[in-house]
């Protein structure tokens, strides 16, 4: 170690210590069986959650939890800017909710592990040490670059068609004497501590990425910020020195850190650290028009983690989604085990897209229905209670004051082979069963055209005189076939269909008026059960009221 280092590390480090070896002793090699494997998720605490945070977080628990590793919780705050009180409980409850939970790192109390603290605020002695030695090695060095010098440099840079940034010539402080550094440091300039790079301008990596593959880069010879004038690490920086102290094996990640990945590795050469494997994960895209674009914060109110709930899409249908576009053989192991839980799934890593992956929020819709047509009336009912508390408090009145009332209604159609697939969120659950209620009844839908209106009374009136509500299923059907047939329409569609000019229309055109004057829409579950459920006086107010309409 040269002299001159050391003298300058003491310099800008006087208080700091402790060295690496101490903090290798501190945080030990984990001892964990082989093959386990150590993830984390690193949010910083904007107070805003990505949807596309849920990819990384997934990828990361499946992968420690298959392996039996760890997989833990970093808060990264070091952009104090960006901070936000309470964004690390939301942070947690909002992983919660989709099933992720900790082994390790930050909660809502106090951490939990032995590597911490999981706050990188709380890290700075830690980041202190290992500047320090990198200074005294002469790996870094303070920079006074003002900021109307390192626009000067960039114009400069501009005008030569050079790449932008601080390195080599352009570094003025790169080499600077020990002698300037303590005259300037005493007269209180700010400084950075920047990378003594030793990459070569040229030079070529190359890195084998878990999904991406073999990929060839650009080596780094950028002189990047290792801590900012105040101290405070930069990303780089904390997530080199907090992956390899935690122990951390696998680095799952977006895409958008890619870049950065030539520069992470040489950080990880330069601090004698094994580097983690890295897996960066594709972008989501979106369809627009007729072009893709990243699921953007600003524009596509999907992007938040919270719409989701909101809008009532239970839990686990967004895990089924989310494991859909991670793994191409998922959708196919659904359909083979559709009663078992996600987490049997074997998920690969081998299975995962190379490129980005589209999200689609009708895709969403149609796993979230089948996921909900396996759920029992009972569940639903609890879910709905849930959501609708939080979400719709009317609703909330209605299906608490009596349970079993909408246990029975969520039971329409739910145990048949063919389940029913209505429903994809809860927020679609008040128009879909509105008519229960006579709070909420109104009617939407006309009834049909095809037949007149002498004959939608009469409909109605009969009906009256003959609705049975102890007939099973098939006399109720049996009752309004012969109706129909009294009334000079086909008893099957298909009779009609045979001979049209014989009847006026069929039993379906009968069973629509019906329905219409019962639930007010043309589309509505199962019409005997919907009036099994509403009882026979509700059932006759309904017709009769409807009756009176025709009146009008
Ligand atoms: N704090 C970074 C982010 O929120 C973490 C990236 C990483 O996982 O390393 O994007």
């Amino acid at each position: 170690m040269d002299d001159k280092n050391l003298l300058i590390a003491n310099l800008l480090f006087p208080d700091v210590c402790q060295t690496p070896e101490d903090m290798e002793k501190r945080y030990p090699e984990r001892g964990l069986p082989e093959g386990a494997k150590v993830t984390r998720i690193a949010p910083s605490p904007t107070g805003f959650v990505h949807f596309g945070n849920l990819f990384p977080a997934f990828v990361s628990e499946r992968l420690a939890r298959q392996s039996g590793g760890v997989f833990l919780l970093r808060i990264e705050d070091t952009d104090s800017q960006r901070k936000v009180e309470g964004a690390v409980e939301t942070i947690i409850s909002s992983f919660a909710y989709y099933g992720l939970n900790f082994d390790e790192g930050v909660t809502t109390g106090a951490d939990i592990g032995n590597y911490g603290p999981y706050t990188q605020s709380q890290r700075a002695y830690i980041y202190h040490i290992y500047a320090k030695d990198l200074v005294a090695r002469g790996l870094a060095y303070p920079c006074f670059l003002t900021k109307e010098e390192l626009e000067d440099i960039r114009a400069q840079q501009e005008k030569q068609k050079v790449l932008p940034g601080c390195y080599g010539k352009w570094s003025k402080y790169r080499d600077c004497d020990i002698e300037t550094i303590k005259q300037l440091i005493s007269q209180g300039k700010p400084y950075v501590l920047r990378l003594r790079s030793p990459g070569k301008e040229g030079g070529r990596i190359t890195y084998t990425d878990i999904v991406k593959g073999k990929l060839e880069m650009d080596e780094n010879y950028l002189d990047q910020v290792l801590l900012k004038s105040d101290g405070i690490p930069t990303y780089h920086f904390a997530h080199a020195v907090d992956d390899h102290l935690m122990r951390v094996t696998h680095v799952v990640r977006g895409e958008e850190w890619l870049s950065s990945l030539p520069l992470h590795l040489q950080l990880f050469g330069v601090l004698n650290f094994k580097a983690p494997k890295y897996l960066h994960i594709s972008l989501l895209m979106k369809q627009d028009g007729n072009s893709k674009r990243k699921l953007s914060k600003r524009h596509d109110p999907e992007a938040a983690l919270t719409y989701y709930k909101q809008q009532g899409y239970p839990a686990q249908s967004v895990r089924e989604y989310v494991m859909t576009l991670l793994n191409s053989n998922y959708e196919e192991w659904r359909m083979q085990n559709p009663g078992l839980d996600l987490n049997e799934f074997k998920f690969t890593t081998a299975k995962m897209a190379h490129s980005s992956s589209l999200f689609d929020l009708h895709k969403l819709d149609d796993v979230s229905k089948n996921t909900i047509a396996t759920m029992s009336a009972k569940q639903v009912t609890s879910y709905v209670l849930d959501w609708a508390y939080e979400f719709d408090s009317e609703l909330y009145k209605l299906l608490s004051a009596d349970t079993d009332y909408a246990e029975k209604i969520f039971a329409i159609g739910r145990n048949d082979p063919k389940p029913r697939k209505d429903l994809a969120k809860w927020s679609e659950v008040r128009g879909y069963i509105d008519f229960f209620f006579d709070s909420l009844f109104a009617v939407k839908d006309a009834f049909p055209e095809n037949v007149c209106t002498s004959d939608t009374r009469k409909i109605l009136q009969e009906y009256c005189k003959i609705y049975d509500c102890q007939d099973d299923s098939q006399h109720w059907f049996e009752r309004i076939k012969q109706l129909a047939e009294s009334m000079q329409y086909a008893p099957k569609p298909k009779d009609y269909k045979q001979n049209p000019q014989m009847y006026k229309g069929h039993v379906g055109d009968i069973s629509m008026v019906l329905r219409i004057a019962v639930t007010g829409k043309t589309m509505s579950p199962d019409l005997y059960s919907v009036m099994q459920i509403l009882g026979k006086q509700r059932v006759i107010k309904r017709l009769m009221d409807a009756l009176e309409r025709i009146k009008e």
